[in-house]
């Protein structure tokens, strides 16, 4: 299955698209790798997704990515004696460390390190920033707050702090359960970390992966931005989350954000994700928003490495209608004359290695040449990571032995992976390249690719050759 689009397109799975036939329904319409929101899913479910989305994956015979997304330090109050109470703007409220029902002018907060965490001046906002606290007088036990902004509040309503660093880690206790049942099936390729605040949330969670997961970074936390180059060093890849962002952050200051994050992420040759509410109607309607066809489109000239679809795929009413609009914003964007000069326009150099300076060049050669494709052999995943951060017009192969790199590749942009025996010879490597290029669609006889690998032939970290190779007759090398 060939995608006529670079930029790739991660669904999220849930009550809307959990069986096996409507999986495969989203992957036939663009979905490159699917979501599975542990916020959600119990280890039963996502264990039974897991397996569903394998079993489309042998059928179809693409790689695809599993993304498990931990939910993070989210934040709740308590629950009230009615459910819900509703408060006046002036008036005094006070979130306290007092496990019983709430009322109109306390509730209990079930965190004590954030009720030490908090000062006066600091803003609560509560239920996506519906309700605007302010904190007036903190004693560790206590946060006396003014209600500065709307009226409502009611039973476990989300809290978002946005001018408090907050002394708790990436993993709560339920994150490290759902990350162990993450890991434990061996077939998830990334793990989404929410609320990053410090490189050091990352080296924490590094240690229990060991590798066996890429980590994502999602940065709805403006204590990210404050140190967004180390976090980007020490992450895989990065989501820029725009619903908790959103609330974080003042909004209108968002769109510079993802600017700002895509191409830090593209600088450093690291995949990146624009995420929620981008076709947000579709949950309830089969046609988007012109505003949301632009947002979408935005973030394709951005060079985004792909869209995320939230509710729209997950509980929405239209799935494979999201999916399918998704893509075709895609490839219309794509196909849009301005399109390249945008996207070469924010272009960053080569840094001085091997894998960059052979990219690069294979890029060159490729567009000088009007070659049909470039061909990368990676077995870690590395020069496939190099040779799109060079956002070459040109589609690129990407072919490695292990399908863990293959799926987990799944979200680079413009990366169409194959998974192949590790050539034997120099011989075998420029047939096999040449071979599989035609056999899935992306080269005719008599056309010519590029192909770059490292020699000694299967030495991870080598890439240091390239070679022009005409597509023969019988599909193999014709030179
Ligand atoms: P969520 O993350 O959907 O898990 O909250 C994405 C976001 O906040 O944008
Ligand atoms: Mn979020």
């Amino acid at each position: 299955m060939k995608r006529n689009r670079k930029v790739k397109i991660l669904a999220t799975l849930g009550p809307a698209s959990s069986d096996e036939q409507m999986i495969q329904k989203l992957h036939e319409a663009g979905a490159d790798l699917f979501r599975i929101n542990m916020s959600h899913a119990s280890h039963d479910v996502m264990r039974t997704l897991v397996q569903r989305i394998r079993a489309v994956e042998a059928r179809c015979g693409r790689p695809i990515g599993i993304l498990g997304d931990l939910q993070g330090p989210k934040l709740r109050v308590g629950k009230f004696a009615e459910g819900k109470v509703d408060l006046k703007v002036g008036q005094t409220f006070t979130l306290d460390n007092n496990d019983v029902p709430g009322d109109n002018t306390r509730v209990y907060l079930p965190h004590p390190e954030i009720l030490e965490a908090v000062k006066p001046g600091h803003r609560l906002l509560i239920d996506d920033g519906k309700l605007h606290l302010k904190a007036e007088k903190t004693d560790g036990k206590s946060i006396v707050t003014t209600v500065v902004a709307g009226t409502k509040i009611s039973d476990r309503k989300g809290v978002s702090l946005p001018d408090t660093l907050l002394a708790v880690g990436v993993l709560t206790d339920k994150d490290r359960a759902d990350l162990d049942a993450v890991l434990a099936t061996g077939e998830f390729d990334w793990v989404a970390l929410s609320f990053v605040q410090r490189p050091e949330d990352l080296a924490e969670v590094r240690k229990i992966a060991r590798g066996r997961v890429g980590l994502m970074s999602k940065i709805e936390k403006p204590q990210a931005l404050d140190r967004i180059d180390e976090i980007i060093e020490l992450s895989d890849a990065l989501m820029v989350a725009r619903g908790d962002l959103g609330v974080e952050m003042p909004l209108e200051s968002v769109p510079g954000l993802q600017k700002q994050l895509t191409r830090a992420c593209r600088r450093a040759g690291k995949p990146v994700v624009v995420a929620t509410q981008m076709l947000e109607s579709m949950i309830s309607a089969p046609v988007p928003t012109r505003a949301e066809v632009s947002d979408v489109a935005t973030a394709v000239f951005e060079g985004a490495d792909a869209v995320m679809l939230s509710a729209e795929s997950a509980s929405g009413e239209y799935p494979v209608e999201a999916v399918s609009t998704m893509a075709s914003i895609a490839s219309n964007v794509e196909r849009d004359p301005h399109y390249s000069s945008i996207i070469y326009a924010q272009r960053t150099p080569p840094e001085a290695t091997g894998a960059d300076a052979i990219s690069l060049a294979a890029h060159q050669i490729a567009e000088t040449l009007r070659l049909s494709a470039i061909v990368c052999y990676t077995s870690s995943g590395t020069t496939g990571l190099r040779a799109a951060r060079e956002r070459p017009q040109v589609p690129i192969i990407a072919l490695s032995p292990i399908v863990q790199t293959a799926r987990r590749l799944s979200v680079v942009w413009g990366l169409h992976c194959v998974v192949t025996e590790d050539a034997t010879d120099l011989d075998d490597m420029v047939n096999r390249a040449c071979r599989i290029v035609a056999s899935e669609g992306f080269g005719k006889p008599g056309e010519r690719i590029i192909i770059s690998a490292g020699v000694p032939l299967g030495t991870p970290g080598a890439t240091n050759m390239l070679r022009i190779a005409y597509i023969g007759s019988d599909g193999m090398s014709g030179v």
